[in-house]
């Protein structure tokens, strides 16, 4: 008789190296499995960035949210801050 076990969700089994695309930084990161799977759930193309330029393109959006919305409402500030913790959690990062 046929031995089957659960059926396995094997879309992405490896982690891929990306080369960051930022002129001068030739660092190349690791986008692992569990990533690859939150992105492609939501959608999201591959990441082209490493760690440190994403972290400096996310600073400069949320600057520039932070000019448009009210620049005294602090506890605003401090809800997006919380976000940006847990969103890195789920990315595995
Ligand atoms: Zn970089």
């Amino acid at each position: 008789m046929s031995i089957r076990g659960k059926q396995e969700y094997k879309t992405m089994s490896e982690p891929l190296n990306i080369k960051c695309v930022e002129p001068g930084c030739d660092i190349i990161f690791e986008f692992s499995v569990g990533s690859q799977e939150y992105y492609a759930k939501r959608g999201f193309p591959h990441p082209k960035r490493c760690q440190t330029h994403r972290a400096l393109k996310r600073q400069r959006i949320e600057e520039h949210n932070r000019r448009k919305n009210s620049p005294f409402n602090s506890e605003n500030w401090q809800d997006k801050r919380g976000q940006r913790t847990s969103d890195r959690e789920m990315l595995g990062e």
